[in-house]
């Protein structure tokens, strides 16, 4: 029993070993690709996604949402008639 418990516990340092070394390795591509330590999809997926207004070009805010928007501003000369 105790020996397939240490064997258990050998095959999980040697599996720790070999993800700590992969980590490494990805940690100096994610430094080289200018990883500050945030990771970009953790808290800001949502801002990270940059709204663009069609409205007024702005950035940060969707065309409903613009501050800019003025009523009837946005309907285009169509009736003429
Ligand atoms: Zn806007």
């Amino acid at each position: 029993m105790s020996e397939a418990i240490q064997q258990a516990d050998e095959l999980r340092s040697k599996a720790i070993g070999l993800l700590l070394t992969e980590r490494n390795v990805i940690d100096e591509r994610l430094v080289l690709l200018g990883y500050d330590g945030i990771a970009p999809n953790a808290n800001q997926s949502a801002s990270r996604k940059v709204k663009t207004c069609s409205l007024c070009g702005n950035d940060g805010h969707a065309a409903r949402m613009c501050p800019n928007k003025k009523a009837g501003a946005e309907a285009p000369a169509t009736q003429s008639a």
